[in-house]
């Protein structure tokens, strides 16, 4: 059997295993521990050259991960990918693996506030500024670049304004110039392949929907293979020059023989290393559950909130609902170009007429719905971002984020429609 023309829905509880080599077991596995017996000094120096590559040390790779991560490379078609321990420290680890003190990254505005607050603080702290801009323009990433600029930066279907990223059209604009787009595909796994629209590089929160049970915090970042680092060897000097930590190793030269895949070990062997943010092994093979029936789970969460919108839309005390099935113009031509089949994801947005006082009576209200800081699981989600996550920014700024006073944010599980929806009704009733 052809291995590689399974689909997602295949390889989502196929890739990357067969069984145990040692018991048979079909499950994968959890190998719960720190380190591994060499065999001899001969191949423990091997393993450390990266000659030949094997298990050391639990910080850098595990067997339990080494699935999970085989499995999320086959789902997204990318060539190889590496799990850390959240979301944040994937999204870290894909800019420290470029980006240097004094170098730039071009990223949309819409972000997640963990990401915004880590490239406008963090990253400046270390010397990297972070160039934000709208992404309604495509081309305000080229007038952003110079020969300084690492990467590109973006989210999929970044909430609260759901608008669908114009990943072709930016990945375009940095092939051109010698720039990767990185997409953070977290709200929108399986419904999305930003690979196959020109991204080099797809990051996830895997907390979210490739967990799906709101049990485990986790990150992954899928290397394309796509991205010539080679041939752009002046923008990318941590991949094109003797790594001092590495015996002088140039990325680009040393890992050719193990495919296109310098950008994702040089992550794994220099920053896990170094920084530590180790997925664990539990933790890999929890969310290995999730991704299993990730498919049919983004199917039933996309089904239930375009049933959610469509009675929100009609309610009296809804002005908007925002949601990306519902939504004219370029931004539905985006989304219907970029999320497969008709699947538009479990989130939603909507403004309630009587403000923020209506939106906080709202949540109060919920008895199903749970009201917490997270999308994604499996159960239905709610929050009131103008009084939470949002409550730091100025009126003003809560605005041009997408926040009105009287806007609520919720992450459709996978209970029955019916049962969802008489739970807004009844909350809306008090609101
Ligand atoms: N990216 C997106 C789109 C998110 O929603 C989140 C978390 O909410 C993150 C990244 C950060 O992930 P984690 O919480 O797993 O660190």
């Amino acid at each position: 059997m052809d291995k590689s023309k399974l689909h997602p829905d295949t390889l989502a509880l196929h890739g990357g295993w067969r069984a145990d080599p040692a018991t048979g077991a079909v499950a994968v596995p959890i190998y719960q521990t720190t380190s591994y017996q060499f065999k001899d000094t001969e191949h423990a120096a091997n393993l450390f050259a990266l000659k030949e590559l094997g298990n050391i040390y639990t910080r850098i790779m595990n067997p339990t991960q080494d699935v999970f991560e085989q499995r999320l490379a086959a789902v997204e078609g990318g060539v190889a990918a590496l799990t850390v321990a959240s979301g944040q420290a994937a999204s870290t680890y894909c800019i420290l693996n470029l980006a240097s003190a004094g170098d730039n990254i071009v990223t949309s505005t819409n972000l997640y506030g963990g990401t915004w607050n880590l490239f406008a603080n963090t990253l400046k702290q270390l010397g990297i500024e972070a160039r934000f801009v709208d992404p309604a323009d495509p081309e305000a990433f080229a007038r952003a670049t110079d020969d300084k600029t690492r990467c590109y930066y973006a989210e999929t279907l970044p909430n609260p304004k759901l608008e669908v990223f114009p990943i072709k059209e930016v990945a375009d604009i940095g092939r051109k110039l010698g720039v990767p787009l990185i997409v953070d595909n977290t709200a929108a796994p399986m419904i999305c392949r930003p690979l196959e629209s020109g991204a080099a590089v797809v990051m996830y929160s895997t907390t979210k929907y490739v967990g799906g049970h709101g049990t485990t915090i986790g990150g992954a970042v899928i290397d394309g293979g796509n991205f010539d680092w080679e041939g752009n060897a002046a923008r990318f000097p941590l991949l094109n020059t003797p790594d001092p930590s590495y015996h002088g190793a140039i990325w680009t030269q040393a890992v050719k023989p193990l495919g296109p895949i310098a950008f994702i070990l040089r992550m794994r062997v220099t920053l896990l290393r170094d920084t530590g943010a180790a997925a664990s092994p539990f933790n890999a093979f929890q969310l290995m559950q999730g991704l299993e029936t990730l498919p049919l789970r983004m199917r039933r969460h996309s089904e239930n909130a375009a049933a959610v919108a469509q009675a929100l839309s009609k309610h009296p005390k809804v002005t908007k609902v925002i949601y990306p099935g519902l939504m004219t113009g370029e931004a539905r031509r985006r989304a219907d170009a970029y999320l497969n089949d008709g699947l538009y994801g479990g989130l939603l947005g909507f403004e309630l007429k009587d403000g923020a006082g209506a939106g906080q009576r709202f949540i109060n209200a919920l008895e199903l719905l749970y009201h917490v800081a997270n999308i994604g699981d499996a159960r239905s989600l709610a929050i009131h971002p103008a009084s939470t996550t949002h409550s730091q920014l100025s009126e003003k700024d809560q605005v041009a984020s997408g926040v009105t006073p009287g806007y609520v944010r919720l992450s459709i599980g996978l209970e029955h429609p019916d049962d969802i929806l008489a739970d807004i009704t009844q909350a809306l009733e008090k609101a």
